[in-house]
């Protein structure tokens, strides 16, 4: 089922259930009375990652704290996706942009990986979180994709699990269509591997296509910036072999 856009959508940690009386942090207190000017019994959506989308009413409202009554549990907890996204941390702007287009496109596991030609070596994790859960409101996401730590992308290659299948971004792939090798992965788990702006190196590229649960993929006739190109490569999995299906 498809969200609702019309109500604001907040994320809480609170377990949520019906008839209870949930307490709003003084954040999103300040937003929905201060910001979106939200009166008394107005109605609002939230989720928690674990028990489903519920309405609520606002209630109880002080001069900076707000609480609402679960009203109705509109959506079920959906299943948590199972697509794997890694992919070379770049700067900070696009950064924020990629985690927040991988949630929006049904990312189940965020891995960010230190390559040969990766810029950058340090990553704000908390911030990336904000951006996830910023984006899950946003587009009516209930399973909070995992943010994992980063790490170096030939130590997770070493310990790579075989039941997952890797689909590596390979601008230098020869071909221009990535659908026929990924209609042969149709129910694979799956993981998916966007390089940084440098791309891969050579040495990289080899240890990727000689591992056995690893398939290259091209991306169309044209070099795609890694952002680009992340979108490009979610979008075309769920299109063959994903949730679009
Ligand atoms: N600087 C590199 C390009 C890197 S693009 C060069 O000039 O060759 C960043 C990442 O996006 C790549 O590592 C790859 O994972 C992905 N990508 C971009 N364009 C692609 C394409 N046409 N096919 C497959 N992957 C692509």
């Amino acid at each position: 089922m498809r969200a609702n856009f019309r109500l604001q959508r907040l994320h809480v940690d609170a377990d949520l259930s019906a008839g209870m009386m949930l307490d709003l942090n003084r954040e999103h207190s300040n937003y929905l009375l201060n910001a979106l000017r939200l009166k008394e019994g107005s109605e609002l959506l939230v989720f928690n990652g674990r028990d489903g989308e519920w309405l609520c009413e606002l209630k109880n409202i002080g001069r900076k704290k707000a609480s609402a009554t679960l009203t109705e549990l509109v959506r079920t907890q959906p299943i948590q996706s199972s697509l794997m996204v890694l992919f070379a941390p770049i700067k900070v702007g696009r950064l924020e942009y990629m985690v927040q287009k991988m949630t929006e496109m049904g990312a189940g596991i965020i891995q960010p990986v230190f390559t040969d030609h990766t810029q950058l070596h340090k990553v704000n994790e908390k911030r990336l979180e904000a951006n996830i859960v910023e984006a899950a409101e946003q587009c009516g996401v209930l399973s909070i994709p995992e943010l994992r730590t980063p790490q170096k992308l030939l130590n997770i290659l070493t310990q790579w699990d075989d039941e997952r299948h890797l689909v590596f971004c390979d601008e230098g792939h020869e071909t221009n269509n990535p659908i026929p090798t990924l209609q042969e992965l149709a129910s694979k788990e799956i993981a998916v591997l966007v390089g940084p702006e440098g791309g891969f190196s050579e040495k990289e590229r080899t240890i990727l296509n000689e591992m056995d649960h690893v398939s290259s993929i091209p991306l169309g006739p044209r070099i795609l910036r890694a952002d680009t190109a992340m979108v490009s490569a979610i979008s075309i999995i769920q299109a063959t072999i994903g949730d679009w299906n």
